[in-house]
Order: C-alpha cells, then structure tokens, then sequence
C-alpha cells in the first residue's frame, strides 16, 4: 500500500476488525453489481470509497430525469449517458485508485455465468423477479455469495444468499427460490415507475448492502445470510426473520 492509500483508507485501518491485513484484502476482493439505479449506486459509491480493488457494473439503461430523485451516483450533466458510464464517472472521481469494469447489458442466460464468474461477490440491485430468479441459480451452480435488496414505496428488504453452501452455525443456507418458490404474477407486482419509491429508502437499503458486502469480504460480524432485514420507513422500524433451507425447492431442494 503506498501513502496515499494509507491516508485514504486510515479510517478502516484503525477498525481493530479491519486493520491494515482487512484492507488488503479489500484491495484484492471484486464485487458485481447488478443495476446502476438506486440500490447499485450507493452500494458502488461505498465499496469504491472503502476500497475494493474491482468493481462491475452491470446495466443497460441511460440516466433519465425521473432516475435522480434516488439515484445518486448520476448527475443532471450525465443524463441521457448509460447508467455504467455515469456510474464510472463519479467513481472514478471519488477513488482512482480502484478498477470498474462496464458492462453495458442487460443480464441474461446468456451472460450471467461469465459475469458472475469474473468476480468475489454478487449484488443484487435489480427491480425484477426474472433477474433475481437468474442471479440466485447462477450463483448456485458457482458458489458464490449474493447480497440481495428490494425496495417498494417507503419499504425495503435485503437479505445475503449463499446457494447451495452453509450458514455460519452449520445449516444448510436458503437460495431465493427456497423463499420465493415461484415468481408472484408481473401484474400484482408494481414497479418504481408504477408505485413509487421514498428515494431515500433506496438509500438505507443500498447502504445496508454495502455494508453487508464488506463484511462477506473481510469474513467479519454477523452474515445476514439466513436473515431476512425488513425496513418500514413510515414506521421507522426494522425487523429480522429467520429463513430456513426448503427441502422442497425447485433449485436447492433434496435430491438436487
Ligand atoms: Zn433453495
């Protein structure tokens, strides 16, 4: 580490839990983030200002005027730019020192294994079932960590998947799929656009991700992998509920 990353990271590397042996290994660690909206651009801005070393950004929308009501890592001079080049833009301000890689896609069948496979962790910052769905079995088939938020009108939830694998007490580790068995229907599913979102609940989620990628990174605290956080900003409260491995899922279940 050269000077102007101990001066940039000293914060982190006062933490006892970190230390200069944490950052590091934040240095070397990547991270793919799935959606440049309003859960992905905090979660970027974050694990970029922390340090890790590689991040990709995946998404295949341009920033329009309703996007910056919430998502922050865009500007009103970067509208009309794709969301992974206004995205690279403000964090190639806030840490040069780190690497982002643009994936200018939509993810699909097609591309996500290569994705995936290209990086440490997964975040998902997705608004749709079809992306969760894919993001959960590919990080099944490759044993990878995926730290996943939803947001809908003033409420949120996040939860980290680790398909296939083990909680931290030794039980088997829930997928999506072991607590979604099924897509709800697309019509009694409203999205941003429709229902709305209180932009600063993408805040709090996005943030909450952040944090739980760090933490998965550094193997540090408590997982939320088990755990599903559920936030109700009207009511200003939290809540977490357990999640068990279903024995019945279609992905995860015996037999599979
Ligand atoms: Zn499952």
């Amino acid at each position: 580490m050269n000077d102007e990353q101990f001066h940039r990271y000293a914060r982190n590397m006062i933490l006892d839990e970190v230390g200069e042996e944490g950052q590091e290994k934040l240095l070397a660690s990547s991270a793919l983030i799935i959606g440049m909206g309003g859960l992905g651009s905090p979660v970027a801005l974050y694990l970029a200002a922390a340090g890790v070393g590689r991040l990709g950004l995946v998404d295949d929308d341009v920033v329009d005027l309703t996007n910056l009501q919430r998502q922050i890592a865009h500007t009103t001079e970067r509208l009309g730019q794709p969301k992974v080049a206004s995205a690279a833009t403000a964090l190639a301000a806030l840490n040069p020192g780190i690497t982002v890689e643009t994936h200018p896609t939509r993810l699909t069948p097609e591309n996500a294994a290569a994705l995936v496979g290209a990086y440490d962790i997964v975040v998902d910052g997705s608004d749709n079932f079809d992306t969760r769905y894919l993001l959960n079995d590919i990080c099944l088939e490759q044993g990878k960590t995926l730290v996943s938020g939803a947001l809908l009108r003033f409420d949120g939830q996040l939860t980290t998947l680790r398909p296939g694998r083990h909680l931290d007490d030794g039980r088997r580790a829930p997928c999506y799929r072991c607590i979604f068995p099924t897509p709800p229907d697309p019509d009694t599913v409203p999205r941003c656009a429709q229902a709305g979102i209180f932009g600063a609940v993408a805040g709090v989620i996005g943030t909450l991700q952040a944090v739980e990628v760090l933490k998965e990174l550094l193997g540090l605290g408590e997982s939320m992998a088990g755990r599903l956080l559920l936030y109700e900003g009207k009511e200003a409260s939290f809540n977490t509920i357990k999640l068990g491995w279903n024995p019945a899922c279609p992905a995860c279940g015996e037999g599979k």
